[in-house]
């Protein structure tokens, strides 16, 4: 899970916070979820902004150190400790302690957080014309008082942000806290205008008799070969500072690192291949992975890797550190897996600043993503894809490949989405052409009646996907639900599924979800194996089945020079009993989980990569809308299809 998203967020909300803030937040009426009405958000952000004023000025060289200066100096930081007591968080809800920033972790003191610190920095960057490292200090300073995280911390991740949200404060009119704190924590605001858009790109007609709800054949017929087999692979997150030694209950946002001082009880020593809490995987991990893949699997057809190399130490990214793991991590899959294709997507910890990727025309070095899509371009083409794939990955990290007549394959960069990258706030609208570019691959791929396969780093609906492009890619997805057979995503590290629906609420498509590699956090290291109707000349390039396999990490933490024993968890088809992959069946088989208690608590523990964390907490209710809700939910907030399941669990409740 991304319960690193969340020290972006913060990071994010003291820029934001200080972005805002102008007149702007003064005069917008409105009260947010909580009830908190703008005027008064407005009124901390300017209280935060005078009393930093104040302490400025009695820091400010040439003062004469007198009695006087030192009373006045005492009086202005005792003010702005007395606002910062209204704003800051509870030890409780710093950043590492929360899980994610969906719905959950957004609190009203959150929100007033958040439209403080960014109303102090937007005026501190537009009226007090601060710039660089005395922005970032600013920043710095705010964030250490507000409790958001460790200081050095804080330091690491300011750094690398400012001068991206000095640049996007400076050059995007009308950016408010509001809009700020209301684009990735919608509850915090009341609507932000600049974030509803639509595409203006002609789709044409969904075929007749083309929507896969209504065919009248939804069991797979017997293929007439082998199922083509597709590995999945997600979310390594190995990193080079993980030590067995290390302590596992370190307090920040990473553990198990080396230099974060020893475990103070045994309980709280790492693991030999991972530990449940917030740690990432060893290199050896990786190694075993590919070691059991070389033994077990030799009749791969294809390889997706959907996404997320780098580790969680999101504070101590740096360009050449990222571009070394990335590189080395394709060199070692190209030696390992040979002459089998892989598919690679770029995930939202490759780039320096995590989740940071500017749209193509921002071509300033220090601002630009050009850097992470030519090393991207680089290796992926001297490994695995055409040359014609290189314009594409340039501008914005995305391709498509014809694998073989008649299959193709679409790998998306929608990072574009996030609600962390800051950059959809200067530009929310198809940012790079991206979703324009996907109708026109699509509309040439019906017209040549080839079947697709999507991969995207980030699964549809997720809560920090910016709503209006999750709404248009789900307008895509519908139109051409007949052409894409299947999507495949990665980045929550849990195993999942969501289902679209078209107009008339009938499924249409699905999204597998791979789990991950990395144990980060509460999962077993997994990947996917999906058995697929390919290889002949009337193939669907359906999913016929999927498999997700695994070791235990308790067991194998406790038997340390032991190689971990790989095992099936599940066939999908066979464990759940479903007739088949279709999105018709899969909703179904949602539609059990609200009736059978039993299935539901089976279906939550693979959902948990079979974790003894999982088997030890269990699904209770909330859980339990949580799993069925995201599973029917493809455009974040739009949650009509969860309120039909809602009924039928509710009235089996308790
Ligand atoms: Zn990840
Ligand atoms: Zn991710």
């Amino acid at each position: 899970m991304e319960r690193l998203a969340i020290v972006v967020v913060l990071s994010v909300a003291l820029f934001v916070f200080a972005c805002s803030g102008d007149a702007n937040d003064a005069t917008r009426p409105g009260v947010n979820s909580f009830g908190q009405r703008t005027e008064d958000l407005a009124r901390v952000a300017a209280e935060l902004t005078e009393a930093l004023a104040a302490v400025e000025a009695t820091r400010a060289p040439g003062l004469q150190a007198g009695t006087a200066s030192r009373a006045a100096a005492a009086a202005a930081e005792a003010r702005l400790e007395q606002v910062m007591e209204t704003i800051r968080l509870p030890e409780r809800m710093r950043f590492f302690s929360l899980q994610s920033t969906g719905p959950d972790a957004r609190t009203p003191r959150l929100c007033r957080l958040c439209h403080a610190v960014a109303g102090a920095v937007v005026t501190a960057i537009r009226v007090q014309n601060r710039t660089g490292p005395a922005l970032a200090s600013m920043v710095d300073e705010l964030c250490i008082k507000a409790n958001v995280t460790s200081p050095h911390i804080c330091t690491g991740m300011i750094d690398s942000n400012t001068p991206i949200v000095e640049y996007i404060v400076r050059n995007t009119p009308g950016l408010d806290s509001g809009a700020i704190c209301g684009t990735f924590m919608p509850e915090c605001a009341d609507g932000v205008a600049s974030m509803r858009w639509a595409l203006n790109k002609d789709m044409g007609a969904k075929p007749p008799g083309q929507i896969r709800s209504t065919m009248l054949d939804l069991k797979d017929p017997p293929p007439p070969v082998e199922p083509y087999r597709v590995l999945q692979i997600t979310d390594y997150h190995w990193d080079s500072e993980y030590s067995p030694d290390g302590n596992a209950n370190c307090g920040e946002p990473t553990c198990c690192r080396k230099n974060q001082g020893a475990p103070p009880t045994p309980e709280d020593r790492a693991g030999r291949w991972g530990d449940y809490r917030s740690c990432d995987i060893p290199w050896e991990t990786v190694e075993e992975f590919i070691k059991h893949t070389q033994e077990k699997l030799h009749n791969v057809d294809l390889i997706y890797f959907t996404g997320d190399v780098v580790d969680h130490g999101v504070w101590e990214t740096s360009r050449e550190k990222n571009e070394y793991r990335i590189r080395y991590t394709f060199r070692v899959m190209k030696e390992s897996f040979g002459d089998t294709l892989i598919l690679p997507l770029v995930g939202n910890h490759e780039p320096h600043p995590l989740n940071i990727f500017a749209p193509d025309y921002i071509t300033d070095d220090a601002l630009s993503t050009r850097w992470l899509y030519e090393v991207l371009a680089d290796e992926w083409i001297t490994h695995w894809l055409p040359e014609d794939t290189r314009a594409t990955i340039l501008k914005g990290g995305y391709y498509t490949v014809l694998v073989r007549p008649g299959f193709r394959v679409v790998a998306l960069n929608n990072m574009y989405c996030y609600t962390l990258n800051w950059w959809v706030l200067h530009d929310p609208v198809d940012p790079s052409g991206q979703l324009a570019w996907l109708i026109d691959v699509l509309l040439a791929a019906e017209a040549a009646k080839e079947k697709v396969h999507i991969l995207a780093h980030i699964p549809p609906g997720n809560d920090d996907c910016l709503e209006s492009w999750g709404r248009e890619f789900a307008k895509i997805v519908d139109r051409f639900s007949a052409t894409i057979s299947a999507q495949f995503n990665g980045h929550t590290h849990v195993d999942d599924l969501s289902i679209f629906y078209d107009e008339y609420g009938r499924p249409n498509n699905v999204a597998f979800n791979g789990g991950s590699l990395t144990t980060y956090a509460d999962v077993n290291p997994n990947y996917k194996l999906y058995l697929v109707d390919g290889n002949h000349e009337h193939a669907t390039w359906n999913v016929l089945d999927a498999e997700l396999w695994g070791f235990n990490l308790t067991k194998a933490n406790e038997n340390p020079d032991l190689r971990p024993e790989w095992y099936r968890m599940y066939s999908f088809k066979e464990t759940f009993n479903v007739e088949s992959l279709h999105p018709f069946h899969l909703d179904k088989f949602i539609g059990r989980l609200t009736t059978d208690n039993q299935l539901l608590q089976q279906y939550y523990w693979y959902h948990m990569l079979d974790s003894d964390v999982g088997h030890l907490t269990g699904c209770d209710q909330i859980c339990a809308e949580r799993l069925i809700c995201n599973s029917v939910t493809t455009i974040t907030n739009e949650i009509d299809q969860c309120e039909r399941y809602f009924k039928t669990l509710r009235a089996q409740s308790p």
